[in-house]
């Protein structure tokens, strides 16, 4: 079923979005052992997404194929040491103070980390990242750190079923995007969509989408 998935996946995500840029799939592994997600990245998937730090650590050395490696959940700063290194691309960088502790723990281990800005485009309680009149700001204070290279935005859209409301917000986020990638060349990912609503994001502009139920099936919090 995995192996279907992918495949159908791939080829129904468009190769380029409607600004004409190649739109990456990062699978959602939360909650996946690794038998799926290897036989997900046989079947032709390049980039896996963690959420939960134990969980990036007890699968890395069991996950094969050399993939991408995304951090997309919730990050506390007194766990950024255990990831150091061994993220390709940090997605959820949602307040300054752990802008910051990444940055202090790339310096000292020489390295400089990718990151995205979270933006939390609906303004919702129960989601984290900047607010969006707020994450230009943002923006110019994590651009000023030294081990940081900020690619881009990431967003969650709210969990309604108005494709409109979702369509504007979308759009939002890529205006957004627009303007800060405008004056910034390393500017690369707008990270948004998930199972439920990626078509319409890269309908608005997403060139990133992290899908996990659509791969892997509904999944099982009670393992
Ligand atoms: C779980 C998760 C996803 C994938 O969610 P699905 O609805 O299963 O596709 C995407 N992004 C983040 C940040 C997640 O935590």
């Amino acid at each position: 079923m995995i192996e279907r998935n992918v495949k159908s996946l791939l080829e129904e995500i468009p190769d380029k979005n409607p600004f004409g840029e190649k739109v990456t799939l990062v699978a959602a592994i939360k909650l996946q052992d690794t038998d799926s997600i290897n036989r997900a990245i046989n079947a032709g998937i390049t980039d896996v997404g963690d959420n939960h730090v134990q969980e990036f650590k007890d699968k890395y050395d069991f996950i094969t194929g050399n993939p991408r490696r995304h951090f997309i959940g919730h990050l506390q700063t007194n766990k950024v040491k255990y990831l150091i290194g061994k993220v390709d691309l940090y997605h959820s960088v949602d307040r300054l103070n752990l802008a910051e502790e990444l940055s202090k723990r790339s310096a000292n281990a020489g390295v400089t980390s990718e990151i995205l800005l979270q933006v939390n485009i609906g303004n919702e309680q129960t989601k984290g990242g900047f607010e969006c009149g707020q994450a230009e700001e943002a923006y110019r204070i994590v651009k000023e750190l030294p081990a940081l290279k900020i690619k881009g935005l990431m967003a969650m859209l709210p969990f309604i079923d108005d494709n409109k409301e979702l369509t504007k917000l979308a759009m939002k986020m890529r205006s957004l995007y627009d303007k800060l990638k405008a004056n910034d060349a390393d500017f690369e990912y707008l990270s948004m969509g998930m199972s439920g609503d990626w078509k319409l994001c890269i309908d608005a502009g997403s060139n990133m989408i992290r899908l996990g139920t659509c791969i892997f099936g509904v999944r099982n919090y009670g393992k």
